[in-house]
């Protein structure tokens, strides 16, 4: 296929800016077009002042500053966009200021091409904070890309009264609406599993946005997203304590008696230890857990490894388990992503159980690292994770169907059945490893995609 121009508009990269999968899917796919002879540029936000060690400035996009981030040697180009007020320091700030940073976002996209000389065949925009560049006239073909509908940038007009040149119109609420705008002027839609696109063209999970996204006729095309296995192999990980594969998995006893060393001393050696690694948030259904322990804990032998932040409520409930079970339950609170490779690495389940999840990255993590997922069928979850069958071999993970508490303790009891089963388990954990969610499956429907829209 003869090489394309891509210009990826986000607010999160893998290595530079993340908070969450976005950014693992915006690099991942980036590297992976890259890898495919593609001449792929990334446009994201500076969120703090940028020192001439990091970046150089290539000139101004109105009153923005346009800055070249010094990457390694043959990686993508990426630019970062200084917008004057706005180095706040936090990526997001919840507030008018998310809409003045993306809207100028959006802006600099269009203009981009100008001061690069740069011309690109197609704007790939990300999720509600790119959402606006398919309205504004941009000089290229637009694909847009919802990675969650739960995020929609709605804002009340006057947020944006001192940005200049911004195509999105007040609604009748008298809010602007990044991404509903957005859905209505790209000439893409995808999202990132085909469990998802269907989903959310019903009113259960289109978030008010399902009849948008029905009028688009065959949109949204669901592509489900890839991993990154240059930093998620536990045979190459730096940040775990043993190297392991799929052909020689003995590096994850040693993973194992790690983290239970440090969060959980004391605990059985031979119980099952469960991981969870995730924003604790309404959506990841860190509450259903938070329900089913004490039940958990007095049915099972199993111990609770968490890390996560965000709620306040959730944060609390967790703290207040690990105080009353210090040897069964750990919680750490906070963004820390050594421990979460260790946790994907010496957890034996993992939990992800979800009310809703686009793809979900952290559940074909763990698979990677031999460590059984046990998830919610709904979205991407239902996309890679498949139930596990002792019979005939079959599956590589225990999925539940109903987002309660019960629905989950019977998919872990199940899941830790199988971790007590001498002939099932290790069959269990090869088939996870063996499971390849490599971006290089996914990305030809990408190209494929862009072609259309180049040469429709
Ligand atoms: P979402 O994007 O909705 O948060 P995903 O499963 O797509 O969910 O991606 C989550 C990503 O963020 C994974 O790479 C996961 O390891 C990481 N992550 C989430 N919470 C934390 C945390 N507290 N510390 C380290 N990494 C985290």
């Amino acid at each position: 296929m003869a090489p394309m121009k891509i210009l990826m508009v986000a607010a999160e990269y893998a290595g530079l800016v993340k908070t969450g999968g976005l950014a693992d899917a915006v690099a991942g796919l980036t590297g992976a077009l890259a890898g495919a002879g593609h001449d792929v540029r990334v446009l994201v936000p500076a969120y703090a002042p940028i020192g001439p060690e990091t970046a150089h400035e290539l000139g101004p996009i109105g009153d923005c500053r346009l800055l070249e981030h010094r990457n390694a040697a043959g990686g993508p180009r990426i630019y970062r966009l200084d917008a004057p007020g706005l180095d706040t320091g936090s990526v997001y700030t919840g507030d008018d200021r998310d809409a003045v940073r993306f809207a100028r976002l959006a802006g600099a996209a269009c203009a981009l091409g100008d001061v690069l000389g740069w011309r690109a065949d197609v704007f790939h925009c990300h999720d509600w904070h790119a959402a606006l560049a398919p309205a504004m006239r941009p000089p290229a073909p637009t694909m847009l890309t919802v990675h969650n509908l739960g995020y929609q940038g709605v804002f009340p007009a006057s947020a944006l009264a001192g940005v200049g040149d911004v195509r999105a119109a007040p609604e009748a609420d008298g809010n602007v609406h990044f991404l509903r705008t957005g859905l209505r002027a790209a000439d893409r839609v995808t999202t990132v599993s085909p469990t998802y696109a269907r989903e959310i063209r019903t009113p259960e999970f289109g978030m008010g946005l399902d009849a948008v996204l029905r009028d688009r006729g065959d949109d949204p095309l669901g592509i489900l997203n890839g991993v990154d296995y240059q930093t998620w192999e536990p045979s190459t990980d730096p940040l775990i304590d043993a190297p392991y594969g799929a052909e020689d998995p003995s590096g994850k006893a040693t993973a194992r008696a790690s983290l239970r060393g440090d969060l959980l001393p004391g605990f059985d050696r031979n119980a099952p230890l469960v991981g969870l690694v995730s924003r604790l948030v309404h959506q990841k259904g860190v509450d259903l857990l938070i329900d089913a322990l004490p039940e958990l804990l007095a049915r099972t032998r199993a111990g609770f490894a968490v890390l996560g932040s965000g709620d306040a409520v959730l944060e609390r409930a967790l703290e207040g388990l690990a105080d009353a079970h210090p040897g069964r339950v750990a919680f750490r609170n906070g963004y820390d992503e050594p421990l979460a490779h260790r946790i994907f690495a010496g957890a034996d389940l993992f939990v992800v159980p979800s009310r809703y999840e686009p793809c979900g990255l952290t559940q074909m993590y763990a698979l990677r690292y031999g460590t059984i997922p046990v998830v919610r069928r709904t979205g991407g979850l239902a996309d890679t994770v498949l139930h596990f069958d002792p019979a005939s071999g079959r599956g590589n993970g225990s999925v539940f169907e109903h987002a309660d508490p019960q629905g989950l303790i019977w998919a872990l009891e199940r899941a830790i059945e199988w971790f007590d089963d001498a002939a099932a388990w290790p069959r269990l954990v090869r088939n996870a490893m063996r499971a390849d969610f490599s971006w290089a499956r996914q990305v030809g429907a990408y190209e494929e995609a862009y072609r259309r829209l180049i040469r429709p």
